[in-house]
């Protein structure tokens, strides 16, 4: 890992040049006998074939820092073993909702499980009709801030559930809800406290079941979360979850692989233990990250073991302001994130890229995608714009097939049908 950056090659004033320039060339021999010989590579193969070839390794923007040709990439891939049900993403805006839907048909993503924001849903749901469906969201705009996580969450659960058939609800429990949630924390930050019961109680009363985002990367708490008076330890946040799992017995949806991928044995001790806890693979910066940072050996070995518990999810978000360079909404730093429609499709494109060539793929470089916490934890070793190895998995597609639909179909869907 390094700069990672051909071009930082020439000038080899970056730190660590050598090494970038050595994993450069390493990921240069890996892909050029492969896109010589792209015409005979067969395509689908399953192995990986020419998947990452397009790279010419200019540096395009954060979510395409090999110069890869998302579009082209595509159709590099294997196809999919079925139609693929994304559970986890944020749509929202009309205009950007398209430019995902065209990435999503080039990915081979048929549906889409999205926490919209409330005021956009109407619009998104016009755009993509039954393409998507919908997760109950707080509605972090709500003028009333000590009401968003709280009781106007309460009135906004309801309103999904009538309004856009919405048949999940998500609890977003980060350590950073200590600072979001406005007057005295304690009666929400602790995931069984007063608020999140009253809320999993409705949901049960009107037949929801549950996604939770609980805690955060590794690298937050080491970076951002020092003060552990206040934002505790990682694992202090799971006691309070397992005890509403116990509590509340319909599917659990723990996104973001569960906010563990670090630690594969603590997740199989979560997965034991609770027979109605699922993950998703959603926040591809850091789920590529964290598995990369397991042999690959021992990460097939979860995915295999945990068949059927395990669901396909991006953490994909849009908005209409990636498509401008004047943002309409100054707070949200993922405005940032693109400012033209090419900017905003590699966005969208790379993360349905960097999951499918992980799980997929014999892929074997970096990740396209900039991970800015390489650099924030250890800045004399990585660059602003560093990324990490990227693991292949490679799974066998009959596992696949579960990951990418049938968990989905018969958890989700099922249970929504159910009620
Ligand atoms: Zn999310």
């Amino acid at each position: 890992m390094g700069e990672g950056e051909p071009r930082a090659c020439a000038g080899a004033v970056v730190r660590e040049a050598v090494g970038a320039c050595l994993l450069g060339l390493l990921r240069l021999v890996y892909h050029r006998p492969m896109s010589e010989n792209r015409e005979s590579t067969p395509r689908g193969s399953g192995l990986g074939g020419t998947v990452g070839s397009t790279g010419d390794g200019v540096f395009r923007n954060d979510a395409n820092r090999l110069g890869l040709d998302y579009a082209t990439e595509a159709g590099l891939l294997p196809k999919p073993p079925a139609p693929i049900i994304d559970i986890h993403a944020h749509i929202n805006g009309r205009a950007s909702a398209r430019v995902w839907a065209r990435a999503a048909d080039l990915y081979g993503i048929e549906r889409v499980y999205s926490m919209s924001r409330f005021q956009d849903a109407e619009g998104v749901r016009e755009e993509l009709g039954d393409r998507v469906r919908f997760i109950a969201f707080p509605d972090w705009s709500h003028a009333d801030k000590e009401s968003v996580h709280r009781g106007a969450y309460l009135d906004i659960i309801r309103q999904y559930r009538e309004r856009f058939d919405a048949s999940v609800v998500k609890f977003w429990s980060g350590p950073a809800l200590v600072d979001h949630a406005a007057g005295d924390p304690a009666d929400l930050v602790e995931f069984d406290s007063h608020w999140r019961v009253k809320q999993a109680e409705l949901a049960t009363e009107l037949g929801m079941m549950f996604m939770v985002h609980i805690a955060d990367p590794d690298t937050w708490f080491r970076a951002k979360y020092t003060d552990t008076a206040r934002y505790r330890l990682k694992r202090d946040h799971y006691a309070s979850f397992e005890r509403m799992l116990d509590r509340f017995s319909q599917p659990w949806i723990a996104a973001h692989m569960g906010g563990s991928a670090e630690d594969l044995d603590f997740l199989d001790g979560l997965l034991e233990r609770h027979d109605n806890l699922y993950l998703d693979t959603s926040a591809t910066k850091w789920v590529v990250r964290a598995l990369g940072g397991h042999p690959n050996d021992r990460v097939v070995r979860f995915f295999t073991r945990w068949r059927g518990r395990v669901l396909f999810g991006s953490d994909i978000v849009t908005m209409d302001d990636h498509l401008r360079a004047e943002k309409a909404n100054t707070i949200s730093i993922k405005s940032e994130q693109a400012s033209t429609e090419a900017e905003a499709f590699d966005l969208y494109a790379s993360r349905y890229w960097a999951l499918r060539a992980m799980l997929e793929t014999e892929y074997a470089g970096e990740s396209p995608v900039v991970d800015p916490d390489l650099h924030m934890l250890e800045p004399d070793r990585f660059g602003e714009k560093a990324a990490p190895r990227l693991p292949g998995l490679a799974l066998p597609r009959d596992l696949l097939l579960d990951l990418y639909r049938t968990t989905a179909e018969s958890v989700v869907e099922a249970f929504a049908a159910a009620r």
